[in-house]
């Protein structure tokens, strides 16, 4: 960029060229990382409150490069979003975080939580065939299909495609659906008359500043209300510490999950297990 130097236009270009160069690399190393099996998942509590009894797990992808070392979810589901490695990567993570979940319920039989959710993407939201993965899925996992969770973003149901149908379908199977990320989009509340979804994810954002004087907590509290009048199950998301966990309580949150009550973690029941032996 040395030569771009008084020509800022110039350097602006070489910095998207490298930028989509970087993209294309991180994609390659996706496929890499897919056949190396380079990706593992952790776990993280979904509590009830006020106990902190965990009623279930949330399944969170893991990637550890050999050379770029520890790579954020943030930074490469996008990426497999863009390039469609999602739709393989994601089956992966349906069927491996099934196989833990049925693995569980055998060993750990009645004392460990049965209950699994599995982020899933616009992308692979979008396939014609998502429910019927899911169906084969389950089936050849052994799965109870209501002991699956789907977790959705609004974004995912409007990026096209038959989301909603599939969501439907999804539905159909057993499977609940949970809205991820809750409050953050722009038309949440329109959506949930269209949607059927049986849980909302309430985003960490408005759990952050519940527990500040004046107007911070309004937003936790209107969206309690909204999943308490529509029946729905609200799960309070990066609740990490105590007094957020009693105030969350106090507005009427029964559901939470965050590093308060339990990091992501390979087997957040290792020693439920060790006990059992
Ligand atoms: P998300 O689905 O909203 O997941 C919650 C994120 O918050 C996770 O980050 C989790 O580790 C983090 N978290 C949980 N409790 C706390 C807390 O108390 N404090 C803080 N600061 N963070 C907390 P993670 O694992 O880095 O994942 C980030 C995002 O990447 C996820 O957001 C999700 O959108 C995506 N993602 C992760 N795993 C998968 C996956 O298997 N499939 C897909 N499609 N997306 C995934
Ligand atoms: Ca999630
Ligand atoms: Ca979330
Ligand atoms: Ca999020």
């Amino acid at each position: 960029a040395a030569k771009a130097a008084g020509r800022p236009w110039l350097r602006f270009t070489e910095d998207l060229d490298d930028r989509a160069g970087e993209k294309a690399r991180l994609g390659a190393d996706i496929r890499l990382a897919i056949d190396s099996e380079q990706f593992r998942l952790v776990y993280q509590p979904i509590v009830t409150l006020p106990a902190g009894d965990i009623v279930g797990v949330e399944t969170l992808i893991r990637w550890q490069h050999p050379t770029r070392g520890f790579v954020s979810p943030v930074d490469f589901i996008p990426v497999a979003e863009e390039n469609g490695l999602i739709v393989e990567l994601g089956e992966w993570i349906l069927r491996r975080a099934c196989e833990q979940a049925v693995w569980w319920r055998d060993t750990l039989a009645g004392r460990a939580p049965l209950h699994v959710a599995v982020n899933v993407s616009a992308r692979q939201l979008a396939e014609p065939d998502f429910a019927r993965t899911v169906a084969s899925v389950l089936a050849s996992t052994g799965m109870i299909s209501s002991n699956l969770t789907v977790e959705i973003t609004e974004t995912a149901v409007f990026g096209g495609g038959q989301a909603v149908e599939t969501v439907k379908a999804l539905r159909d199977l057993g499977v609940k659906i949970s809205l991820d990320d809750f409050g953050t989009g722009h038309s949440s509340l329109g959506l949930l008359r269209t949607l059927p979804v049986d849980a909302l994810k309430v985003d960490k954002q408005f759990v952050d500043t519940v527990t500040m004087a004046g107007e911070h907590a309004v937003i936790a509290t209107a969206l309690i209300q909204v999943a308490d009048g529509l029946h729905l199950a609200a799960v309070a998301e990066g609740v990490e510490t105590a007094e957020q966990a009693a105030e969350l309580h106090r507005l009427g949150y029964r559901f939470a999950q965050g590093y308060h009550f339990g990091r992501p973690v390979e087997d957040p029941f290792r020693e439920v297990a060790l006990a059992v032996a």
